[in-house]
């Protein structure tokens, strides 16, 4: 099963990832600070991954792998 990866050093919780994501499963984690101050993203639900790689694609800041 597909799975995505943030790298919570690199994440600046732009949010291009959770617009690009076709089956809408990436979000901030409001509860989570990361050490830089953002709140990075996270897929909340991994069984609807399809491993498109859309949100990895989008970030700016290269934090996403995508595990096929
Ligand atoms: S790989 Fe595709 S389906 Fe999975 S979280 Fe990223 S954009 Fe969404
Ligand atoms: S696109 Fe990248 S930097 Fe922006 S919120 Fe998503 S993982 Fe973080």
């Amino acid at each position: 099963m597909p799975k995505i990866f943030v790298d919570e050093n690199f994440c600046q919780g732009c949010e291009l990832c959770v617009e690009a994501c076709p089956r809408h499963i990436v979000a901030l984690d409001s509860e989570k600070l990361t050490q830089k101050g953002y709140h990075p993203a996270a897929c909340i639900d991994d069984e609807k991954c399809t491993g498109c790689a859309a949100c990895a694609m989008m970030c700016p800041a290269c934090a996403i792998t995508v595990e096929r």
